[in-house]
């Protein structure tokens, strides 16, 4: 008997720190219909005060997080402002079998690392209406030191200026009409 596996569609959600990605996500998966699953990422960085192990990412030390390298169980990873992040491939490869599309919401190293393996990974970047707007959205966090977030600003820009490497590119001004956009982009690919 030959097994079929329902393929799901591998959808890459990048964009600036601060540009609402995860706001965006949360009413993406509000939508049933989409058939979403979220990949967990691994991450040495430390966990925010409202964060949560095996929920919002698994907080690892880098000794573990080198060792998952080494053993090659990452799809991809990064070095992000000091810290480091990446997605577990065998979680990915299970949900996909289910037939579940599955969002990595990761910056842009890890992006086009997945998009030189998974050439057919749909991909969206997240913009912000202007700098400004994201300065300001990156300082209402309040969770970290200047230096922090002029890094995190001037990484910004960065990412920005690679934004034609993905298939689509959508502004987010306004929560509800980015998550719109993108569930019909979503819908267009399945
Ligand atoms: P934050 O510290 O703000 O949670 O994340 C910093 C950046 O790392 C964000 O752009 C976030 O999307 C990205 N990121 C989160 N998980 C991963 C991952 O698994 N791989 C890569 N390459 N980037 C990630």
């Amino acid at each position: 008997m030959v097994e079929r596996l329902k393929k799901g569609l591998l959808i890459i959600l990048s964009g600036p720190s601060g540009v609402g990605k995860g706001t965006v996500r949360q009413e993406l998966f509000k939508d049933e219909s989409l058939n979403l699953a979220y990949s967990i990422s691994m991450t040495t960085r430390k966990p925010r005060p409202n964060e949560k192990d095996g929920v919002d990412y698994f907080f690892v030390s880098e000794e573990t997080f080198k060792e998952k390298i080494e053993n090659g169980e990452l799809l991809e990873y990064a070095k992000f402002v000091g810290n480091y992040y990446g997605t577990p491939q065998f979680h990915v490869e299970e949900l996909l079998n289910e037939g579940k599309n599955v969002v990595l919401e990761i910056e842009v190293q890890g992006a086009l690392q997945v998009m030189a393996k998974c050439p057919h990974a749909l991909t969206i970047f997240l913009v912000p209406p202007s700098l400004e707007e994201l300065e300001r959205r990156i300082r209402g966090r309040r969770t970290e030191e200047e230096s922090i977030v002029q890094e995190r600003l001037a990484k910004a820009r960065k990412e920005i200026a690679t934004k034609d490497e993905y298939k689509y590119v959508v502004e987010n001004d306004d929560v509800v009409a980015a998550k719109e956009r993108i569930a019909e982009i979503i819908k267009e690919n399945l």
